[in-house]
């Protein structure tokens, strides 16, 4: 079970997709098997009392029961690492097991997070309404305001938090600037960056230290299970961070990487499948081809319905129309993802049009192969407050786009025949 270091045949050096599927497995198959062995076993046994007493050592080389770790996860993991540069990788049972395990190791009472109040649903839940039962203050800020952001920072901020492309507002913070000042308060940047993949955003590169991802979006290959990932970049110094400052013995790790893999990940137990590791390291293989055509798509669409009579506005980040279009070229080398949204003239319109829809299906979920609509205010926003939407910046004439594989003809045609009917 490597937790941290790239593997000596980290090959960097070669393409996105070439390090993903050349990922080396940790031991030779006895079959000569091309394909990852599922591991689908709970536990693992030994020749001797002496052999188990060592591979319960944390860090040890063996694998002792597939909650802590299991050879098809930690495969899963590797491939992870290759795709992104991280240090350290744990693969989680959903993309909300990975942000609530990443914030249950580095806040505690008394310390406070600040964040951008523009994040999905159940996110802003976990914040506002779970971490604050046990003492932790959520301080929502403008992350456009680089002054705000920094006023908010004290003694017992734990970490700085944002998604890289607020969802479904299409706000993109300006990461460069806002980690200067994280890193001169010694505040660590956690980033969910599940909207782009890592083949177009180097998080690193951006400065994030900690990085969270829903992989149940692009990585599982469609759609085809629930999972998520932490990543860290092993650029942050934990040393003045009130809860994992004191912590001894973490073996030469991080001290963030050892508080989750050695107490918080196994306490709470969310861990990923075999099965699901499986399915999600085949779905990263083809991340690339997949999502340079959605984003492809995605920016043709968000185009092409600029200038749509019964359109108020199309939003997303690299048009020329939006405010974030720079920072996004600064950010994103093959496009800003696969999502993009419609403003309509009114809530009953976004009713009409996505009643009329035909190839595009109604459902949740992003990154998808298939091609999904909703409307955020009344579904995945529907059970928050007016004044939370509000504080959340939803609004009730927005429909939310995530594009899949079919063809731009194809989906131009299909949106333009139930704008018609609007
Ligand atoms: C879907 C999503 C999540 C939650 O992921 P799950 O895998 O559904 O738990 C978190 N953040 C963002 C940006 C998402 O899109």
């Amino acid at each position: 079970m490597k937790l941290e270091e790239n593997s000596e045949d980290d090959c960097r050096e070669a393409s996105f997709s070439t390090r993903i599927i050349s990922t080396k497995f940790a031991k030779p198959d006895v079959y000569g098997a091309i394909g990852h062995p599922i591991y689908r076993t709970a536990a693992f046994e030994f020749a001797s009392s002496e052999a188990i007493e060592e591979a319960f050592k944390f860090g040890a080389d063996a694998y002792t029961y597939s909650r802590i770790t299991n050879p098809s996860v930690n495969h899963l993991e590797e491939k992870i690492k290759q795709a992104s540069g991280a240090k350290s990788v744990m693969s989680m049972a959903s993309g909300m097991a990975a942000i609530s395990n990443t914030f249950l190791t580095i806040a505690r009472m008394g310390t406070n997070i600040v964040a951008s109040p523009h994040l999905f649903g159940n996110t802003f839940s976990f914040l506002k309404f779970t971490l604050a039962e046990f003492g932790v203050e959520v301080r929502f800020v403008n992350t456009d305001n680089l002054q705000e952001v920094e006023n908010a920072i004290d003694e017992n901020t734990c970490a700085f938090f944002a998604e890289l492309i607020t969802n479904p507002h299409m706000e993109v913070a300006d990461l460069s600037a806002i980690s200067k000042i994280l890193r001169s308060k010694n505040v660590p940047m956690v980033i969910d960056s599940t909207i782009v993949p890592w083949c177009s955003f180097d998080a690193r590169k951006a400065g994030v230290d900690i990085e969270v991802v829903s992989t149940t979006k692009y990585v599982s290959g469609g759609a085809t299970s629930i999972g998520g990932a932490i990543l860290d970049y092993g650029t942050h110094n934990w040393e003045n961070n009130k809860k994992l400052e004191k912590l001894n013995n973490p073996q030469g790790l991080s001290k963030f990487v050892f508080k989750l893999r050695a107490e918080i990940g196994r306490n709470v137990g969310a861990c990923m499948s075999p099965d699901t590791a499986h399915l999600q390291a085949m779905g990263l293989e083809t991340l690339e081809v997949r999502y340079n055509k959605m984003a492809d798509t995605t920016y043709r669409l968000a185009s092409y319905l600029e200038d749509h009579p019964k359109v108020v506005k199309s939003n997303y980040p690299t048009l020329a129309s939006s405010p974030y279009k720079k920072i996004s070229d600064q950010l994103f080398s093959m496009g800003a993802g696969a999502m993009f949204t419609l403003s309509l003239d009114s809530k009953l319109s976004c009713y009409k049009f996505m009643n009329e829809l035909k190839i595009i299906r109604r459902a949740t979920n992003l990154f998808d192969n298939k091609t999904l609509a909703i409307h955020p205010e009344s579904t995945i926003y529907g059970s928050f407050s007016p004044e939370m939407k509000k504080t959340m910046g939803i609004e009730d004439n927005l429909i939310r786009f995530s594009v899949g594989l079919e063809s731009f003809d194809d989906l131009r045609n299909d949106i333009e025949q139930a704008l018609l009917k609007v």
